[in-house]
């Protein structure tokens, strides 16, 4: 198992977890605490520009190693899919033009109406998204990208995700890439800790090459006070990290570890406290 405590040169910053600098001031001041990744959300990336951004790691020697994101396939009408299947078109097509090679992808809650799911059909839900990536390969394909699909804490299976074990997206993966050229997963210590069936999934993720595309981190606090809002900073909660960490890399990984954390607490702070914090945490917890 790689050691974090000496070597940082692993960690990659999502940059939702400093939301309150903004792009710009998220790249100069990773380059200066030393971070060599990074994974920026759309929303950033495009009101800069593609090109803007690009030239802006380069500079600062920093990798983008996952653009956020694609996906949300389950929609109730076929106006909102097409929106959203432009929407992916538009995020591969960014991701390429950023030099980022992994796109992360996520399934989707109940189809919708207006804000709401309103569908019950949770078996349905799960086929569209597979017709969805499905629809994506051969454009990720032609563009050298990963599609990097997430399952989320069964918390939100109604409203962002119905994938939401590791068995289950491996089981589509198997149905729709066996040898893993365009689908990876992420594996997220916030939504996989609790799954008894975790390490047996690691090592089945594992056996085949280039599957496994991330590892993020973060922590579950206890108790936790907003299901989107309250992820813990790694040592903060209940996560046993470098055990989730060390079955991953016995398993092969050994790209970069994402600090992932969504926090209207973490927020409240000043930027350079939270990721000093981070950066300090990530040797110690990770
Ligand atoms: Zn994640």
């Amino acid at each position: 198992m790689r050691d974090f405590s000496r070597d940082i040169s692993a960690l990659a910053l999502n940059t939702a977890t400093i939301r309150q600098w903004d792009l710009r001031h998220i790249v100069d001041n990773c380059a200066k605490a030393g971070i060599k990744h990074i994974s920026p959300w759309r929303d950033q990336v495009r009101s800069e520009g593609t090109a803007t951004v690009r030239r802006w790691l380069s500079e600062a020697g920093l990798h983008p190693s996952a653009y956020l994101r694609a996906g949300l396939f389950t929609y109730a009408d076929r106006e909102a899919a097409a929106n959203a299947r432009d929407e992916n078109f538009a995020a591969m097509d960014e991701a390429a033009e950023l030099g980022c090679r992994n796109l992360v992808v996520l399934a989707g809650g109940l189809p919708k109406a207006a804000d709401l799911p309103k569908e019950r059909n949770i078996e349905a839900a799960r086929y569209q998204v597979g017709r969805g990536i499905e629809d994506m390969l051969p454009r990720a394909r032609d563009l050298g990208l990963k599609l990097v699909v997430e399952p989320l804490h069964p918390m939100y299976a109604a409203d962002r995700c119905c994938l939401n074990t590791l068995d289950q997206v491996l089981d589509l993966c198997d149905e729709l890439d066996p040898a893993s050229e365009v689908i990876g997963v992420a594996i997220d210590v916030y939504h996989v800790w609790w799954d008894p069936r975790l390490r047996e999934q690691i090592d089945r993720a594992g056996s085949v090459n280039g599957r496994i595309q991330a590892f993020h981190v973060n922590d579950w606090l206890v108790p936790t006070r907003d299901m989107l809002n309250d992820r813990g900073m790694m040592g903060d909660g209940i996560i046993d990290i470098p055990k989730i960490r060390n079955w991953v890399e016995s398993a092969g990984y050994g790209g970069p570890c994402e600090v992932e954390i969504f926090s209207d607490a973490w927020r409240e702070r000043e930027g350079q406290e939270v990721l000093n914090t981070c950066v300090d945490r990530f040797r110690r917890f990770v």
